[in-house]
């Protein structure tokens, strides 16, 4: 399932061919087209398209070229059409000095007018921007603090300007063009984006990706960015469309509300099968999303963490079994995951894994915070023998009052020393541990990667913006 979030297929490219531009995008896997309109005629347009297909929804607003030519009269009419059921975005709006069609005066005026609306209507923003992203970010400060959300489309900046849309709540997005052989310095910036804050889209009739570069475009071609995204994530094409569709739900709010805010219990990431079988957690990592956004890769994953409302040993069973691909030997491996901490459920993990051996499953990993024992009041590492192949153990620190500062752990001063200790035994136990760290700013590297060298097992460092 894909979404378009930025096309203009009321424009006149698609006047003799529509419906087949539509049936092809379905064919595609286009669930959701977010139709954009660049002034108060075309925006009009953009809402009868979205009353007319079910898939399709509206955002309405003026182009920064037309801020000059524009009058007072369209601005009350996309004022109007914004309070109009299936129009989910104000946009597109921003500023554009590479054409200045309009003047700079008049675009910030604009600019600001829109995000006014933004915030009156709680819609959020498709924000253009050519040229001009000093100027942009200028006039977004001054709403800081203000619950503005939205998309850069078509983001051209550079990482130092994409780490601020993201600071601010930004979502962003890339078309045709991070598909052109010679885009290397765009494809650097994309990598700079984490995919949870990534949308996709085709601006089309404009800029097509190769192999239909020149052409008009269309959303059923946004599938050729899929495989670029996926290298550039290392993730999979079906990664790729589920983050980004998650997204994409989650911003605009669109098809019939949000995404299943139910916790999943089984769900993929790569050829890997994660359980989530708990959000309950000894520690509470300053990085950690499970408490405002429990959300990874497209999934999300937040529990009751009432432990007598947990899934049980058949559901997490069931959740398994009732995957689509339920193949459980095709995966490369099933690691107990998702935010919270498996051991504190020590027997659930046993008794999943026991049934995991029993289906024939040769590699299952443990994520783990290094407490276990602590949490279980004695020694996991044998208890888990012959049913773990692989430990995960979050290090995060050099010691233990960076520890304690960073996950301020419910042990206090005890966690660090006790996760130096489970890693140790686990390393007699299981045939591969790794100690990991999450990059987050001011941690010394260098100083975990020799504690892992001392305890002789292995090391890996995971983005800060890149958790799962
Ligand atoms: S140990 Fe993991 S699940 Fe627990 S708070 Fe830290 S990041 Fe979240």
């Amino acid at each position: 399932m894909l979404v378009d979030t930025h096309a203009h297929l009321n424009f006149p490219d698609y006047s003799k061919d529509l419906n087949d531009v539509i049936n092809r995008a379905v064919a595609e896997g286009v669930k959701y087209v977010i139709e954009v309109g660049t002034d108060a005629p075309s925006s009009k347009r953009a809402l009868e398209l979205a009353r007319e297909y079910p898939f399709i929804y509206a955002s309405v607003g003026i182009h920064p070229n037309d801020a000059t030519s524009s009058t007072e009269r369209d601005w009350q009419e996309i004022k109007s059409l914004a309070r109009e059921r299936k129009v989910v975005a104000i946009g597109e709006t921003g500023l554009d000095y590479h054409h200045n069609h309009s003047t700079k005066e008049d675009q910030r005026r604009l600019f600001e007018r829109h995000i006014e609306l933004a915030l009156e209507t709680k819609l959020p923003l498709i924000i253009h921007c050519r040229e001009a992203m000093d100027d942009c970010l200028d006039v977004l400060r001054k709403f800081s603090g203000r619950p503005l959300k939205g998309t850069f489309h078509c983001f051209n900046g550079s990482e130092e300007a994409a780490e601020e849309c993201l600071s601010m709540g930004f979502y962003v997005s890339f078309a045709g063009p991070v598909t052109f052989p010679n885009a290397h310095r765009l494809r650097e910036v994309v990598k700079s984006v984490p995919v949870e804050r990534l949308l996709l889209e085709t601006d089309s009739p404009f800029l097509a990706p190769q192999p239909r570069r020149g052409k008009r475009n269309e959303p059923a071609f946004l599938r050729h960015v899929l495989p670029v995204l996926a290298q550039i994530y290392s993730l999979t094409e079906e990664d790729i469309a589920r983050v980004t569709t998650f997204n994409a739900l989650e911003l605009f709010g669109i098809g019939g509300g949000n995404n299943n805010h139910n916790g999943k219990i089984a769900y993929m990431i790569r050829n890997s099968l994660y359980l989530n079988i708990t959000n309950r957690c000894s520690n509470l990592c300053s990085f950690c999303p499970r408490e405002e956004r429990p959300c990874v890769k497209g999934h999300y994953l937040g529990l009751d963490t009432d432990p007598d409302k947990e899934p049980t040993t058949r559901e997490i069973i069931e959740a398994i079994e009732g995957m689509d691909d339920s193949d459980i030997n095709g995966r490369d491996e099933v690691v107990f995951c998702g935010y919270g901490e498996p051991t504190e459920r020590l027997d659930v993990v046993k008794e999943i894994a026991r049934y995991l051996r029993e289906k024939g499953v040769k590699k299952i990993r443990l994520n783990t915070n290094g407490q276990g024992d602590l949490i279980n009041g004695r020694p996991v590492s044998e208890e888990l023998d012959g049913l773990i192949d692989s430990v995960y153990v979050s290090l995060n620190s050099a010691n233990s009052e960076d520890y304690e500062a960073l996950c301020s752990p419910r042990y206090g001063d005890r966690a660090y020393p006790a996760l130096l200790e489970f890693t140790r035994t686990a390393k007699e136990t299981f045939p591969e541990v790794t100690l990991s760290v999450v990059d987050v700013p001011g941690l010394d590297t260098k100083a975990c990667e020799r504690i892992a060298r001392e305890l002789g097992v292995g090391f890996r460092v995971r983005g800060y913006n890149n958790l799962g």
